[in-house]
């Protein structure tokens, strides 16, 4: 087989269908968030302000963050040196998960190398390993969380996004007897919407069903110690694993679950994501530890980021962009056709210095292509009066319909 020709012809695919990825080559300036240097394909550069970062708070760049992590390395060097069972449990990663573990309230914390292997592996290894598991998962649920169900074979149902009735209904269907594990998320990225968590977790309890909540686009940015939706509305006790990533509004990278000594040490004990990799680097422990526990007492980022949020929804309105409408820090422009929004967001680049991907299928439906944005704390007001106003000149340019106030 000549299997050149043959990738090749696969991502021919992906070029006629508009889905083919082309990454921007990026340097993030420390102490200029949200500013980036973009490398062309000739080498030039040229200066861009980031609007599509799930650093959501700068956090990546965060003082206390950078020394935490400058600190580390001049103290234990690079890497951690070995899995976490031989030898690579450094005194940092045994800290950052007693600072998770009290973040949302529970026992006990485990960490893994990121938010994606901890769906994959805790819900791997829970669906496998409990006798006759049914998973009960939102239609909506990140890739991460499918494969992991996928992967433990157990039995699953699909209920309807963020539907409590038709969980009920597929939960009502199933033998009693059986173990059952609800999964979902709180903040959906795509569409920023948020799921009805006490109304998820009154059917679970009538079933008997364990709860596994995805906090990942919600933990250091809601709640009063950004310990997520389940924190702010009073409902952490309510869950029996809560999973996040280091990755996002911490900044840094890695990922976590939360929840009872016994099941963290199942985990722990049976994960083969867990057990047979290199831990993390202890520098990034350390600066994950300085990022969750700023965020635990300053309420600045948080109430920036929102009041960010709200002026740019509020300019958006004023000059009739679309865009979804949601309860979150996410902020989809709906532009419905997947030429047009890797159209825009090129000329968005090229033309103005903005840098937002465009997102297309399979990561949205088809016709629901959008440039989901997302504003920091750091976003400044002439930053949001040069995106709209660019926002402004492409749709006029693009003859796309506008929203009616
Ligand atoms: C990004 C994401 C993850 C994966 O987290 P990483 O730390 O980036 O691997 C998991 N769940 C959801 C919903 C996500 O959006």
């Amino acid at each position: 087989m000549d299997f050149d020709s043959f990738f090749k012809q696969a991502l021919d695919g992906l070029r006629e269908a508009g889905n083919y990825r082309v990454f921007a080559d990026l340097e993030r300036q420390s102490g200029a968030f949200p500013r980036a240097t973009r490398y062309r394909d000739d080498g030039s550069t040229h200066e861009v302000t980031v609007w599509c970062s799930n650093d959501y708070l700068g956090m990546g760049q965060n003082e206390t963050v950078t020394a935490a992590m400058k600190e580390a390395i001049d103290r234990c060097g690079a890497g951690a040196g070995g899995t976490r069972n031989i030898s690579g449990t450094n005194h940092y990663h045994v800290e950052l998960e007693r600072e998770l573990a009290d973040l949302h309230g529970k026992d006990a914390a485990l960490i893994f190398t990121s938010g994606y292997v901890s769906n994959w592996a805790a819900l791997g290894t829970l669906a496998s390993k409990i006798p006759g598991c049914i998973v009960y998962s939102d239609a909506l649920n990140h890739a991460s969380m499918i494969e992991g169900i996928r992967h433990s074979r157990a039995d699953k149902r699909v209920w309807k996004h963020n539907s409590p009735e038709d969980l009920d209904r597929l939960l009502s269907a199933d033998d009693p007897s059986r173990p059952k594990l609800v999964a979902f998320e709180s903040v959906y990225s795509m569409d920023g919407d948020i799921a009805p968590i006490r109304e998820i977790c009154d059917v679970a309890e009538r079933h008997g069903a364990m709860t596994y909540l995805d906090e990942v686009h919600a933990v250091g940015l809601y709640g009063p110690r950004g310990g997520g939706i389940a924190e702010r509305e009073g409902l952490m006790d309510r869950l029996t694993v809560i999973e996040g990533t280091l990755g996002k509004a911490f900044g840094v990278m890695g990922g976590y679950i939360t929840g009872s000594r016994e099941l963290c040490d199942f985990v722990r004990s049976f994960a083969s994501g867990f057990i047979f990799t290199t831990a993390l680097p202890p520098a990034l422990a350390a600066g994950a530890t300085a990022s969750i526990r700023h965020l635990k007492q300053s309420q600045d980022e948080r109430r920036l980021h929102q009041d960010r949020v709200r002026r740019l929804r509020a300019l958006l309105d004023r000059r009739g962009i679309p865009h979804m409408d949601n309860p979150s820090h996410i902020v989809p422009v709906m532009v419905g056709n997947a030429t047009k929004c890797k159209w825009l967001s090129d000329l968005l680049l090229d033309n103005y210095g903005i840098y937002v991907q465009p997102i297309n299928y399979p990561t949205v439906p088809k016709g629901t292509e959008r440039l989901r944005i997302t504003p920091s704390p750091l976003h400044t007001d002439a930053d949001i009066d040069h995106l709209v106003g660019a926002l402004n000149d492409l749709w006029s340019q693009c003859a796309l319909s506008r929203a009616v106030a």
